[in-house]
């Protein structure tokens, strides 16, 4: 989520929630499926091909998207997968895999600290991208920048003491 949420917010950061939903949908569209038949679903399957994310986010790219929401929604279910691909049980390519792919070797195990530090790098890159754009990184829904819009005379002091604490 921390990883999705963050590339989502130097490229398009009122997407946010979408892709956040899309970077845990794997997991719960599965739940879903389960609950909704019989025989239990094979974990990290036929929610978690690679090929039916990236087709999506072709979809949404040439076909339809709804403000870039559906891209960005697919672009977290992307990165689910890159995550869990990542890790030593892997995940399928597409329906056509008869194994799961790893990346990097699938050296991260789910809780360690590896997974940690890769998440934490990718999410200060993010963080230094968008803070070195500065005032020009354009609007910005979430972590507003209250200081420097009452610097530039955009809000008066009293709206700047009322969200001076607001991160969201
Ligand atoms: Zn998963």
């Amino acid at each position: 989520m921390a990883i999705a949420a963050s590339i989502c917010a130097v490229c398009n950061p009122v997407a946010i929630p979408a892709c956040i939903l899309g970077s845990t949908a794997p997991d719960w569209f599965e739940w879903i499926l389960n609950a909704a038949r019989s025989r239990k679903l094979k974990h990290r399957g036929v929610t978690h091909y690679l090929a039916a994310w990236v087709l999506a986010m072709l979809a949404a790219q040439f076909l339809w998207d709804w403000r870039g929401m559906l891209f960005w929604f697919a672009a977290g279910g992307t990165v689910h997968w890159v995550c869990d691909a990542l890790t030593i049980s892997g995940a399928p390519l597409g329906w056509w895999s008869d194994r799961r792919t790893t990346l990097l070797g699938g050296r991260v195990r789910t809780g360690s600290v590896l997974e940690y530090v890769i998440t934490g790098a990718i999410v200060l890159a993010c963080a230094v991208i968008l803070w070195t754009r500065g005032p020009d990184r354009g609007f910005m829904p979430y972590f507003m920048d209250w200081a420097g819009l009452y610097q530039r005379g955009i809000i008066d002091a009293a709206e700047w003491r009322a969200h001076r604490w607001e991160i969201l």
